[in-house]
């Protein structure tokens, strides 16, 4: 059986089968690789923003069929896929236009005389491994400011979305991008390894779980390679006395539904002070209810099935362990019988330290909620988690906000909104959220030669 097939969510049929690379075909890519870097370092860096440009438009000119594959493969409503085709081009779009104002020489003020400058150079080949539950969008925050840096990507998918890495394939080697610049690989993670030790590889980026991104960065360190790892979240959504309730707990709502709950930044735990505690539930539960799984091909459909059979025991696992310790449901949901991975929205409560969803994090529709005293309280039970990618405060009172957002051990705090991507903001976490920061400038610099040259 291959380790990279297609299987529908919503019906459990595989739909098709890719051959992992064979050990023997490793050697001639790194070559290939390696000697596209060569030639790709030293174009114009006009001549990259015109074919990541035209990457983009493609992207938009295929913007339907390129929604149908991730549907299809991962589960996610065609709505939200074509949301994430149209981020995907965008990514292209700003690191084609900011790249040559991010890549401009900084001059020092020196002492001692004479000239000194820092470049910012490409340094080679990169690993790029990636995850299914953002197929493109995940994948376009590693390719585009590395190509227009001018370095050479070899890109390994998740197994179960193989149709979606093959788009993003096409769409470059059709926009221009030559051969050895980007390659798509369906390989194991050996031979992930195997490459990665490999002098002509010089950094990886991963993106995925907490377990995928230690072995991965084990790797990395041992051959000295840079990476960059953007890990889970178990990011809070603080309640202190939002001037709008109701649109509070409709924020709530998107923020821990959205892609079936399979969201690294989705909001997982709701950290309620008690004076909005009863209110925020009742609201929450109401904006929830709208959220009922259905077919992801459907224009209405707001929350699709899981991604894999697997996940959906995986939940069903972590909430069963809390409930039989001792939490309590609030809105009683789970596994959809019949067909597909589909799991009805959960909200759970009285959930303590003992129990998996208490650190863990949760991957799929389940919300937990606490209730705390103030928003000291909140901040502290919030920064308890293990992991440190971003959070979310609603409230009235700024200056407290603000004061909170400096105290919250986190990557990304968003005030009176929930967290989401776009190219001109940086993404990464603190703890075990991971290493890095992608997109905006931080995001062009992880795999650059910052380059000093100096005159005296
Ligand atoms: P995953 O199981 O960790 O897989 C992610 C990728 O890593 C896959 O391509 C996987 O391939 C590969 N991988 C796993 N172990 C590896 C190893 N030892 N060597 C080389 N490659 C390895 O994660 P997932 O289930 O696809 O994605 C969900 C996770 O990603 C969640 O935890 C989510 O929070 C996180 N995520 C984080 C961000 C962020 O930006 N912080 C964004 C999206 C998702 P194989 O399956 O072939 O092993």
């Amino acid at each position: 059986m291959s380790h990279y097939q297609s299987i529908n969510p919503a019906t459990g049929e595989v739909e098709q089968q890719f051959e992992t690379l064979g050990d023997l075909e490793i050697e001639p890519i790194l070559a290939e690789a390696s000697h596209g870097y060569r030639l790709w370092r030293s174009a114009p860096l006009a001549d990259r923003r015109v074919i990541i440009k035209r990457a983009a438009e493609l992207c938009r000119e295929r913007s339907e069929s390129l929604a149908s594959i991730v549907t299809a493969e991962m589960g996610k409503p065609i709505v939200q896929a074509r949301g994430e085709v149209s981020i995907w081009a965008s990514i292209f779009d700003y690191f084609a236009d900011n790249a040559e104002k991010f890549l401009e020489d900084e001059r020092l003020e020196i002492m001692g005389g004479g000239e000194a400058w820092v470049r910012t150079d490409s340094i080679g080949v990169l690993l790029g491994i990636m995850p299914w539950n953002f197929p493109y969008y995940q994948a376009a925050r590693f390719i585009a400011p590395n190509l227009m840096l001018g370095n050479a990507i070899i890109l390994k998918h998740a197994p179960n979305c193989p149709r979606s890495a093959l788009a993003i394939a096409e769409i470059l080697r059709d926009a221009g991008v030559p051969a050895g610049v980007y390659t798509n690989v369906f390989a194991t993670n050996d031979q992930v390894a195997t490459m990665l030790a490999d002098d002509r590889i010089q950094g990886v980026s991963l993106t995925g779980s907490e377990r995928a991104g230690s072995a991965v960065g084990e790797i990395a360190g041992r051959h000295m390679k840079k990476y960059v790892l953007e890990l889970g979240g178990s990011d809070p959504f603080i309640v202190v006395d939002p001037a709008d309730m109701k649109a509070a707990a409709q924020a709530a709502a998107i923020g821990r539904m959205t892609n079936a709950g399979q969201v690294c930044t989705a909001s997982k735990r709701f950290i309620v002070v008690e004076s909005a505690y009863d209110e925020f539930v009742r609201q929450f539960a109401l904006a929830i209810e709208k959220y009922q799984p259905g077919d992801p091909l459907s224009e209405s459909t707001v929350l699709g099935p899981l991604s894999t059979a697997v996940a959906v025991d995986e939940l069903e696992g972590q909430v069963a362990d809390a409930v039989e310790a001792g939490a309590t449901i609030l809105v009683a949901g789970g596994r959809v019988a019949g067909p597909g991975n589909f799991f009805k929205p959960t909200v759970l409560a009285d959930v303590t330290p003992e129990m998996r969803a208490y650190s863990e994090e949760l991957f799929g529709p389940v919300a937990v909620v606490y209730r705390v005293a103030d928003l000291g309280e909140a901040v502290a039970l919030a920064n308890t988690s293990p992991f440190g990618l971003a959070a979310s405060l609603f409230g009235t009172d700024d200056a407290s906000l603000r004061a909170a957002a400096e105290d919250l051990d986190f990557g990304m705090v968003w005030i009176n909104g929930i967290s989401r991507s776009a190219p001109d903001l940086p993404f990464g976490g603190v703890k075990r959220s991971g290493v890095g920061r992608e997109l905006s400038r931080y995001g062009m610099y992880e795999f650059a030669n910052k380059k000093l040259v100096r005159i005296p």
